[in-house]
């Protein structure tokens, strides 16, 4: 008897440059490069809003909205600062993520790794592999600043017969991945994720570096920090420092990808593991444990690991509120201003959980104010009840 071959497996991929089923608001995650586009309606972060179903089926429940920590951070049952005591050298922080990826492979909890190479050309242009020596995957290490088709590669998972899988990827990668996991013909799938925000396309990032860096050409790395700076790294090792306040807004308002501006699932809620650093204080890493698949995953670095609790210190909220205006007006201080201002938050300013906080609050009003001016049907449905709650706290103008 022969069964009956999966329906996506007659389904094609679009062509690349072909317009998306979620049009401008595509994130280029690599979906519908695949024949699982089958399921895109379904399974598109932007065309289908469904935590509370995702979270259920991934975490065995969805996320408490009586809990001050969960609408903000999602399902978790741990949380802390941390760091290796050893860094990998080039790696975004302290290579967290790269060494977790390592010790699955090596202790051979998986078979292959989903994770984001750059081509030889060009250090900030994604390449998605399925990393398969621990080589591999240190040559991932690094953000790539870009969308990213990560799950590009998702029918060559299928197709390679592996059955143990770990994923690395951003929210909206892993909202479409959640929604077909069941299809991949695996038998374990562990999903370590990132936060991510302001993601942009290669022109925007050349756009994003030659405003704000004064040498983009040699820019290797950077990070919007907790001190309130975007910190640069470039090629001769020298770190470059802008106050977040003296940003040239007025240029960079449409630098950010649409997808990035109707966002609300910054803190990846889906994934097993994530690793960020934005709850952390300034140098640390930060880590939210959703379920025991990824208290797995973390055991396996523990011992190479510094920890702390996590903190939470000041009052986001008057930040916040000032901030909806001013970005929406494009306001830029001159530097001496931004720097000064600058000082002064990173004295009094949030800390810890409550600088994550403020970052979210920030974000989540200017989105909920994006797609209400640009997309006011999906409004209502394409908005989580947590974000809601979240952006309910402040006055927007209209
Ligand atoms: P490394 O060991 O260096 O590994 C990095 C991993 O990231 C690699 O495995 C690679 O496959 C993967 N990766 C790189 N680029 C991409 C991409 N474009 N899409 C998907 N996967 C990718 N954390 C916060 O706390 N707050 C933020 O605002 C925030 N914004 C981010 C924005 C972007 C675009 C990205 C990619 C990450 C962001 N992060 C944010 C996560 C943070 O910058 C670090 O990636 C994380 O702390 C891991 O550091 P590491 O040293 O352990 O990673
Ligand atoms: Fe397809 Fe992903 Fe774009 Fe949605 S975001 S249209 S799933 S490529």
């Amino acid at each position: 008897m022969t069964l009956a071959q999966p329906p996506h497996r007659k389904a094609k991929a679009l062509r690349p440059g072909a317009p998306r089923p979620a049009k401008e608001l595509c994130s280029e995650c690599g979906f519908c490069d695949t024949y699982y586009i089958r399921y895109v309606k379904d399974a598109c972060a932007f065309l289908n809003q469904q935590f509370p179903a995702l979270e259920q089926q991934s975490h065995g429940r969805q996320r408490d909205l009586a809990q001050d920590n969960e609408v903000y951070f999602g399902v978790h049952q741990d949380m802390m600062a941390a760091r290796k005591h050893q860094p990998i050298e080039g790696a975004q922080w302290t290579g967290i993520v790269s060494s977790i990826a390592i010790e699955m492979l090596t202790q051979g909890k998986v078979e292959g790794v989903v994770c984001v190479q750059n081509t030889e050309e060009d250090r900030f242009q994604p390449k998605p592999v399925i990393a398969t020596t621990p080589e591999e995957i240190l040559a991932a290490r690094v953000n790539k600043p870009t969308l990213s088709p990560n799950l590009s590669v998702l029918e060559q998972v299928e197709q390679s017969g592996m059955k143990r899988l770990l994923v690395i990827g951003v929210g909206c990668q892993i909202q479409a991945l959640r929604a077909v996991q069941d299809k991949l013909g695996l038998e374990k799938l562990y999903v370590l994720g990132t936060p991510c925000v302001d993601n942009v396309s290669r022109a925007g990032l050349q756009k994003f570096l030659e405003t704000t860096s004064r040498s983009p050409d040699t820019v290797v790395h950077y990070e919007f920090m907790q001190d309130f700076r975007v910190h640069f790294k470039h090629e001769d090792g020298s770190t470059e420092t802008v106050p977040f306040f003296g940003l040239k807004t007025n240029q960079l308002k449409d630098v950010f990808a649409p997808s990035c501006m109707s966002c609300f699932d910054y803190v990846n809620g889906l994934a097993d593991l994530v690793v960020g650093y934005m709850g952390a204080p300034f140098g640390w890493q930060w880590l939210v444990v959703r379920n025991q698949t990824g208290q797995e995953m973390l055991d396996l670095v523990m011992d190479q690991l510094d920890t702390q609790p996590v903190m939470s210190q000041g009052d986001r909220h008057q930040a916040v509120q000032q901030s909806i205006p001013a970005y929406d007006k494009g306001v830029t201080l001159p530097m001496w201003a931004a720097k000064l201002m600058g000082l002064v938050i990173e004295r009094i300013g949030p800390k810890g959980l409550e600088y994550a906080r403020f970052s979210i609050d920030s974000h989540f009003t200017r989105n909920y104010l994006y797609l209400k001016r640009n997309h006011p049907e999906k409004l209502d449905a394409h908005v989580p009840d947590f974000a809601k709650q979240i952006v309910s706290q402040y006055q927007l103008p209209d």
